[in-house]
């Protein structure tokens, strides 16, 4: 699927080095661009997995290329049980030895929800404070990440380049170009395991409050944030130059 095309000659720093490597690794095959990335930047990557439906593939990859890479799971205190279970056994299986469990930091929660109920009201501020902040946090250890976004998932993701640039650093998007059928192919090519609540319905998981099972012919997100304007958690949403991270706005 085309996307805009960016001239890497006008831009530097960051930006330029996105658009050069978005222009070599557009058509590449994602076991490459996890190469390249690595190539890149060494200890200064990191990938970013919800372990959720899709993941095992990425992980899979990436384990090929590096079984030390820095894993990051938002561990938000609101997963499923099966997702906590299915990081562990993953991991396990994949032979990864840096997985690290971002939490929420104790006093945004005892300020912004002491109830742990603060999604029922306000769903941006809840991923704030679970999600974009302690990522934040992490992320200042690094220049560049992966993330597992594919096209085929609609919305904003439609024109999802390959490389990309965000608040200073390289975002790596390897299953960009990548269909349903081929991460089934490659899931089964591997006898890779399922997350468990997949032969629930559930096509994409993110935390309990806010996934449902999506119905037959819906699209992949179709049960997160169901019946809300909300479609991404707030990582992956740009902010203007200068603005502090946003309240508005997976993995
Ligand atoms: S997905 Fe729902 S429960 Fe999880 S951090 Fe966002 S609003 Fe909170």
């Amino acid at each position: 699927m085309a996307y805009d095309q960016t001239d890497a000659t006008a831009l530097s720093g960051s930006m330029g080095l996105a658009a050069r490597l978005d222009a070599e690794l557009r058509d590449a095959h994602p076991l490459a661009i996890l190469r390249k990335a690595f190539e890149t930047f060494g200890d200064r990557l990191a990938l970013v997995s919800s372990f959720g439906a899709e993941s095992a593939v990425l992980l899979h990859l990436s384990s090929q290329v590096s079984p030390d890479i820095s894993v990051l799971f938002l561990d938000t205190g609101m997963l499923f049980g099966q997702t906590l279970d299915y990081r562990r056994s993953l991991a396990a299986r994949l032979g990864l030895t840096d997985v690290r469990d971002l939490r929420p930091a104790f006093a945004d929660l005892a300020v912004n929800d002491p109830k742990s109920d603060l999604w029922r009201t306000d769903v941006d501020g809840c991923c704030h404070i679970r999600k974009v902040l302690p990522l934040d946090r992490a992320l200042s250890g690094f220049d560049g990440w992966i993330t597992g976004r594919k096209r085929f998932h609609g919305g904003d993701r439609l024109r999802l380049a390959v490389v990309e640039e965000a608040e200073g650093k390289i975002k790596f998007n390897p299953l960009a170009n990548w269909s349903k059928v081929e991460l089934d192919a490659y899931v089964a090519e591997h006898d890779l395991p399922a997350h468990p609540l997949v032969a629930q319905g559930f096509p994409s998981v993110g935390c309990w409050p806010c996934t449902k099972p999506a119905e037959e012919g819906e699209d992949v997100r179709a049960g997160r944030w169901a019946g809300q304007d909300k479609t991404e958690c707030g990582i992956h949403v740009a902010r203007a130059p200068g603005v502090a991270p946003n309240v508005g706005g997976d993995i």
